[in-house]
C-alpha cells in the first residue's frame, strides 16, 4: 500500500476501500455518488442485520413464508422473509 506520496498522507475510505489523496478530495469523495451508494448499502445491511432473527427446523415448506409472516406480525411489521430452500 502506498500511504505516503511526496510526504502527504493519504486518507483511507473504508466504505469504498480506497485511498483519497487529499482532504479537499475527501469532501468531494464523501459527497460522491459511489461513496453515497456504498455507504447506504452498508447502512441498509447493518440495519437489516440488527432487525433480523434467524429461525429454522420447519417441515412444511409450502406455506412457511406465509406462516412466518402471520406469526411474526404479532410483534411488528415484517419487512422481508428470506427462506433458504436448502436449509429449511
Ligand atoms: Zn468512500
Amino acid at each position: 500500500m502506498e500511504e505516503n506520496i511526496k510526504g502527504r498522507k493519504k486518507i483511507y475510505c473504508d466504505v469504498c476501500d480506497t485511498f483519497i489523496s487529499s482532504e479537499p478530495l475527501l469532501v468531494m469523495h464523501n459527497n460522491g455518488k459511489k461513496h453515497q451508494r456504498l455507504l447506504k448499502a452498508r447502512e441498509d445491511r447493518k440495519a437489516s442485520t440488527e432487525r433480523s432473527i434467524y429461525v429454522r427446523g420447519f417441515e412444511n415448506k409450502i406455506t412457511l413464508e406465509n406462516d412466518l409472516n402471520v406469526y411474526f406480525s404479532q410483534f411488528g411489521k415484517v419487512s422481508n422473509i428470506f427462506v433458504d430452500k436448502e436449509k429449511v
